[in-house]
């Protein structure tokens, strides 16, 4: 019997796949079967240790920037699945926010979207067959103190991916959100221990989520499995924002 959610014989682009939970989505869709790219910017290092880890490749490219991500796509070849995880911060508060944390996260956490699944779209819709997660965030839907910027992006990534699933549906091609809650990586390791806690407190599963919580949701939307799943937004938070 096949096993549950396989990705055997799929080729997927992971953006952002040098660490934390783009490093967990990268293993998870390898151990699924697939062949997987490894899209990252500066982590050289540990992309190229994981490529190697999954027998997959590692490409480098600036996602935050037409050229990069179009070539980042058409160097990994024929997609059937795409990862779009790349994502940084840049918080303060909006009164004193530059016009450079703003466009810096507007950037890399949403352009980098529409620049990838821009490349991929016709091929996918040529074959008609496909599939897309974006990696937004609980913050793109609740909002967060100190991130506007980071909130504008995450809650971008959800109105475009809806509308992006309307467009490609009736090629069979699919486009889902995952939207974490607090998840451990470097991201996140910075935060003082009271917004820690604070975030434990509203969060009824009473722990941060880790990468591979994250992973086993998109190995599962990216798969078969989930072949009538289509422009849904996928909480996963330990139940913080239902
Ligand atoms: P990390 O900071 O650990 O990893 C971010 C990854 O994005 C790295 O691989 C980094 O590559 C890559 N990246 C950043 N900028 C660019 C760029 N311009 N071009 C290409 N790659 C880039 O973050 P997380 O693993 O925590 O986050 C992954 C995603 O999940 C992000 O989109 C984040 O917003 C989202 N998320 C995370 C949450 C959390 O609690 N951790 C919660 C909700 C959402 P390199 O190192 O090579 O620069």
């Amino acid at each position: 019997m096949a096993e549950f959610a396989s990705l055997e014989g799929k080729t997927a682009l992971v953006t952002g796949g040098s660490r934390g939970i783009g490093a967990a989505i990268a293993r998870e869709l390898s151990r699924a079967g697939a062949s997987v790219v490894v899209g990252y910017r500066a982590g050289a290092e540990e992309a190229e240790a994981l490529a190697k880890e999954i027998g997959g490749r590692a490409i480098a490219a600036d996602v935050s920037t037409a050229e990069d991500a179009e070539r980042l796509v058409n160097e990994a070849g024929d997609l059937d699945i795409l990862v779009n995880n790349a994502g940084l911060t840049r918080d303060g508060l909006l009164a004193r926010m530059s016009d450079d944390d703003w466009h810096t996260v507007i950037e890399t956490n949403l352009s980098s979207v529409f620049y990838t699944c821009r490349a991929v779209t016709r091929p996918m819709m040529k074959k008609r067959a496909g599939v897309i997660v974006n990696v937004s965030s609980i913050v793109g839907i609740h909002g967060n103190w100190g991130q506007t910027n980071y909130a504008a992006s995450k809650a971008g990534i959800i109105g475009f991916t809806k509308s992006l699933a309307r467009e490609l549906g009736s090629r069979n091609v699919r486009a889902n959100v995952v939207a974490p809650g607090y998840i451990a990586t470097r991201l996140t390791d910075v935060l003082p221990d009271e917004v820690r806690t604070a975030m434990l407190e509203q969060t009824p599963l009473a722990r941060l989520g880790e990468p591979d919580d994250v992973a086993g949701a998109v190995r599962f939307l990216c798969s078969d499995a989930a072949s009538f799943i289509t422009g849904e937004v996928v909480l996963v938070d330990g139940g913080m924002g239902m």
